[in-house]
């Protein structure tokens, strides 16, 4: 039976930083991974004719942090990317974030919010933002096909990641070091886990005995799926992605990297991205044609889907009750995204990562 003093089930960006850190500190560690290949969520690919491609959805670096963003250029030269994002409103490519200037012209210079007091949903939360003509076209119909259900029964605290742009500043996010790996996200990924042994293509859970963790256990994948369900599932929401190639186009197709399709008789589709636009201007011009990925959100049944959580009470009830049998076990440190159901951007992912990390480093393995 293999042994190590810390074995880390998952490679992407979770259980990485954390195996790095150990490693860094001298401590024997394995990496078992159950896709075919490493970096988790943020794993790109070369389309044949030279277009990256997130494999799971489009991933834009950003951080506030001087020491994250020295510790991500540690593993990889970073080009200069900042998101700006389009939504198809009434046949027009609009700013998302909604810029003011678009309510001004579309509602009138003296536009107030349609929800006064303190929101109890996503939809009042938004409302508190905008007039509802602006909410209905841009932010009701592309939440709920993100989720799938009613705007009105999801969480307030879901609408803090967006807001107007009193400035019309077209930048998604304003974070001060924002950036993409230059060989992309899986090079950064092999760089952060070199000189670590990374088993590939092995469910951990079919073959639990075949390890042994002297000090602990570090799983990243979804905690219910680790006790077997049994206390019932989480829900999640994945997006299906298809692929088509246009072959004759020396530029670009669309207006931005990524256009959302809020109207919900748009069809069921949520976005539309244009990698090319993701690359390096530089690389980009070398390459004739596009890919564009039409992203349709779906309820995945199977942990390769899960994407994002699923923000409602009755989710965060049956989280926390696996939560706490995590709590009785000194030697299982259960995290990530999908350990601990819930959405992290990539920097916050990293930086728990390195809190943990110290955490076990300090050998006080309070279970989480
Ligand atoms: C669609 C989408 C877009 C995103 N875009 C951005 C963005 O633009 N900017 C940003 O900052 N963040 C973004 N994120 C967030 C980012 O993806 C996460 O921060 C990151 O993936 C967290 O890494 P993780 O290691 O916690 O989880 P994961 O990346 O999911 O890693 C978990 C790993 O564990 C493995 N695993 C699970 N179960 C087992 C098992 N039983 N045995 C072995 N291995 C197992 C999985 O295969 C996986 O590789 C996005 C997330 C999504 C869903």
């Amino acid at each position: 039976m293999p042994t190590a003093d810390y074995v880390v089930v998952g490679s992407g960006l979770t259980g990485a930083v954390i195996a790095r850190s150990l490693r860094d500190a001298g401590r024997d560690v394995v990496v078992v991974e159950r896709r075919e290949h490493l970096g988790g969520n943020v794993h790109d690919h070369l389309h044949p004719s030279g277009i990256r491609i997130h494999t799971y959805g489009p991933h834009y670096f950003r951080t506030n942090s001087d020491a994250l963003w020295a510790f991500v250029k540690r593993f990889a030269e970073f080009y200069p990317y900042v998101a700006e994002l389009r939504s198809e409103v009434d046949g027009m490519a609009e700013q998302w974030p909604i810029a003011a200037s678009y309510i001004r012209r579309t509602v009138g210079d003296t536009w107030t919010p349609a929800f006064v007091g303190t929101p109890t949903n996503f939809e009042e939360a938004s409302l508190a933002m905008m007039p509802e003509p602006v909410y209905r076209k841009f932010v009701q119909g592309y939440t709920e096909k993100q989720w799938g259900v009613p705007a009105h029964t999801l969480s307030a605290e879901l609408a803090k990641r967006f807001d107007v742009r009193e400035d019309d500043d077209p930048r998604l996010m304003r974070h001060a070091f924002q950036g993409i790996p230059r060989q992309g996200y899986t090079a950064w990924m092999a760089a952060m886990l070199d000189g670590i042994s990374v088993e590939l293509g092995i469910d951990f859970l079919q073959q639990r005995r075949r390890w042994h963790a002297r000090r602990c256990l570090i799983f990243t994948g979804p905690i219910d799926e680790y006790y077997g369900f049994d206390l019932g599932r989480l829900m999640y929401r994945g997006q299906r992605r298809t692929h088509h190639f246009h072959a004759d186009v020396s530029g670009f197709l669309l207006p931005a990297g990524q256009v959302n399709h809020p109207d919900p008789h748009s069809g069921p589709q949520i976005r539309t991205l244009e990698w090319k636009r993701m690359m390096p201007p530089d690389a980009a011009r070398t390459i004739r044609g596009t890919v564009l990925t039409q992203e349709t959100p779906f309820t995945p049944d199977a942990p390769e889907g899960f994407e994002y959580p699923f923000p409602d009470e009755a989710n965060r009830r049956l989280y926390e009750a696996y939560r706490r049998r995590v709590e009785a076990d000194g030697s299982l440190m259960i995290c990530g995204r999908l350990g601990e159901y819930r959405y992290y951007d990539m920097d916050q992912a990293i930086g728990r990562a390195l809190m943990l990390s110290r955490r076990l480093l300090g050998e006080d393995v309070t279970a989480l």
